[in-house]
């Protein structure tokens, strides 16, 4: 870990260093860390195959991404478009768009993991928790509940941690964490964001993470097009969970499908239609169908169970925002 003057308020950091700067103890530590991940990813993706779904390739470059907007966690320094072949190309910051169509028109369950590019506003590099590229565990399943999406994910995050102190026994020993990562008894609990408002004000979010000591969900957040918001009641049907003293881990949706309401929120929020063609001219010819899903970002699921300080130590060559290095 590096030392790196900082910003006042926040005070000194350690902050991940590149690979050739890293000797002895810590390039130790970072192969436990890497086993840990080879192990997460070897038990969910095989959890995701045995479940009924297709494993997707990512893809980097499409007309249509994510727009991570408006979401009151985004902080986007820069969004990337690039021209290829005369066409404007932006690079993935979430494979949403391509899951509702692939879930729609193809298959009913698909997972993927997909480089995520999001280049954060650089003083994002002290909180520890993110990245300006990461890898997105990204899942969609057609026709299905926000409570059938919770319930799985309550599943794989009961059965990883059981599975990883199991077959990680002297790695999770190593790393210092293993007496206190738990098997979560579930149904993991869920709160609503405006119980979580009223309880505690605005800055609900850097409260509640460390009033908990299960990750927990919570649901009803306003944020992009896609998620589906009862416009009758006002409530979002959506979820994010949460890690003990860590944050957000993974978000995800029952999806809008109609097209007049994709289209007035596209309106209301002041998304560019332009750069959702395909989706809503499938969606005016009623091809897209119901799905939920979710996204869980891998480094941060890594971070919290290895009990990193900051989510740049699981990558071998980290992403820190504001910080390029040659890897
Ligand atoms: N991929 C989405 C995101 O990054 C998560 C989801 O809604 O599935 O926000
Ligand atoms: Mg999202």
């Amino acid at each position: 870990m590096q030392k790196r003057e900082i910003d006042l308020e926040i005070g000194e950091v350690d902050l991940p260093k590149p690979l050739e700067q890293i000797s002895g103890n810590e390039i130790e530590r970072k192969m436990y860390i890497a086993k840990v991940m080879t192990k997460t990813l070897s038990y969910l993706t095989q959890t995701f195959v045995e479940n009924g779904f297709e494993w997707l390739l990512p893809v980097v470059f499409s007309k249509s991404t994510d727009p991570l907007w408006p979401d009151p966690g985004a902080s986007i320094e820069k969004r990337i478009e690039t021209e290829v072949y005369g066409e404007t190309v932006r690079t993935t910051l979430s494979m949403i768009v391509h899951k509702i169509v692939a879930s729609s028109l193809v298959m009913p369950k698909l997972f993927t993991l997909s480089p995520n590019v999001r280049v954060e506003r650089r003083e994002r590099r002290f909180t520890g928790w993110h990245l300006y590229e990461f890898t997105q565990l990204d899942f969609e399943i057609r026709g299905a509940s926000s409570s059938d999406v919770i319930s799985f994910v309550d599943s794989i995050i009961k059965g990883l941690i059981f599975y990883l102190k199991k077959n990680a026994r002297e790695e999770l020993k190593y790393l210092n964490v293993y007496d206190n990562l738990r098997v979560p008894e579930l149904p993991l609990k869920v709160y609503d964001r405006i119980w979580l408002e009223k309880k505690y004000g605005q800055e609900w979010e850097s409260i509640f993470k460390h009033e908990i000591s299960e990750p927990s969900w919570i649901i009803n957040i306003p944020r992009e097009f896609y998620d589906y918001e009862d416009f009758s009641t006002g409530q979002w049907d959506n979820y994010d969970l949460i890690l003990p003293k860590y944050g957000e881990v993974l978000s995800g949706s029952r999806r809008e499908w109609e097209y007049d309401k994709l289209l007035k929120k596209m309106e209301r929020d002041g998304v560019r239609k332009e750069n959702y063609l395909l989706l809503l001219k499938l969606a005016r010819e009623g091809k897209i169908k119901p799905s939920a899903g979710a996204g869980i970002g891998v480094e941060r699921l890594v971070c919290w169970i290895v009990g990193s300080k900051h989510v740049g130590e699981v990558q071998l060559f980290p992403k820190i925002p504001g910080i390029v290095y040659d890897l």
